[in-house]
């Protein structure tokens, strides 16, 4: 007998303004047998402004592995799932992969409700080009690793975009202000689709001046936006050859004495190579 499984349903919902889902998602809401979702009583809110009145199933990034072989079980006995998260597009930087990933390696079919999602609406709307980018999620949280992640990307020539919090936009600010060149075209996209929707182009410079000045610009969620490195000169970084003499340096001295040294043989910016020394340097405790 041929047996009839249910089918997955990856569905966008709302970042913000409720108007923001698709007729489609609201159908398939009501219609599957069951919605997991990251954060139940969050997602109540949404399904009372829909009249949707379904059950509900917690999946968050605690429980995943556990629940997403329950899920499975149940789609395997012909039940059909929606998996929504808190805000936007589920598995992007949200819960799901787990679960979205054994269904697919079942043999199940898997179907995406598209819709929001804050890194497409930065993109879409804040003017820096989009032909390739890539998404970097969150940044790591503390100071010396997120310098470190702004230095792998210095050179980049696509554009690369990230999630940042209120409690680190400043903090994440001040530091891409030390790897990354002031002039260089960034985007804040800030309570995308809400009231205080804000999306700002210009230099990391004036960004981080209005961010350190502007109380307003340091709440809610943010999506900043980091043009390429298309136009800058090489001298704003280093070369493999000149990172392996930085590197035999710092064996022997200190981080101050290595850079004043590697300024003198190669003629890189203090600035440029007293980064990289940084970075060297972390990387011994880690
Ligand atoms: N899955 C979601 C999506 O599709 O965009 C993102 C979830 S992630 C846990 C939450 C982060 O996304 C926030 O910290 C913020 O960086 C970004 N974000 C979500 N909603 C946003 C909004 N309305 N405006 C700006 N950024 C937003």
């Amino acid at each position: 007998m041929l047996t009839e499984f249910g089918k997955l349903y990856v569905v966008a919902t709302p970042i913000g303004n409720l108007a923001d889902i698709s007729f489609r998602a609201v159908e398939v809401l009501k219609q599957v047998d069951l919605i997991a979702a990251e954060d139940t009583r969050h997602v109540k809110m949404l399904l009372q402004h829909y009249g949707i009145t379904n059950k509900l199933v917690s999946l968050h990034q605690h429980n995943e592995d556990k629940a997403s072989s329950v899920l499975l079980e149940k789609l395997r006995a012909g039940q059909s799932i929606a998996l929504v998260s808190d805000a936007g597009t589920p598995l992007l930087s949200d819960p799901g992969m787990p679960l979205v990933k054994m269904v697919k390696d079942a043999g199940l079919d898997v179907v995406p409700i598209p819709g929001a999602c804050a890194l497409i609406a930065a993109l879409s709307a804040g003017g820096l080009p989009v032909t390739q980018f890539s998404f970097e999620g969150f940044l790591p949280r503390t100071s010396s690793a997120r310098k470190a992640f702004f230095y792998e990307r210095v050179m980049s020539p696509k554009t690369w975009a990230f999630y940042e919090s209120c409690h680190r936009i400043l903090a994440s600010l001040q530091d891409m202000a030390e790897i990354i060149p002031l002039e260089r075209q960034i985007v804040i996209a800030r309570e995308l689709t809400k009231l205080h929707e804000t999306i700002i182009k210009t230099s990391l410079r004036n960004a981080l001046e209005m961010v350190e000045q502007n109380e307003n610009m340091r709440k809610g969620e943010f999506v900043v936006i980091v043009d390429g490195a298309v136009n800058e000169k090489k001298e704003q970084i280093i070369t493999t050859e000149q990172e392996k003499l930085l590197r035999v340096l710092l064996r022997e001295c200190s981080i101050k004495t290595a850079v004043a040294m590697a300024v003198e043989i190669t003629g890189v910016r203090k600035k440029v190579l007293y980064q990289a020394a940084l970075v060297i340097d972390k990387e011994k405790d880690a």
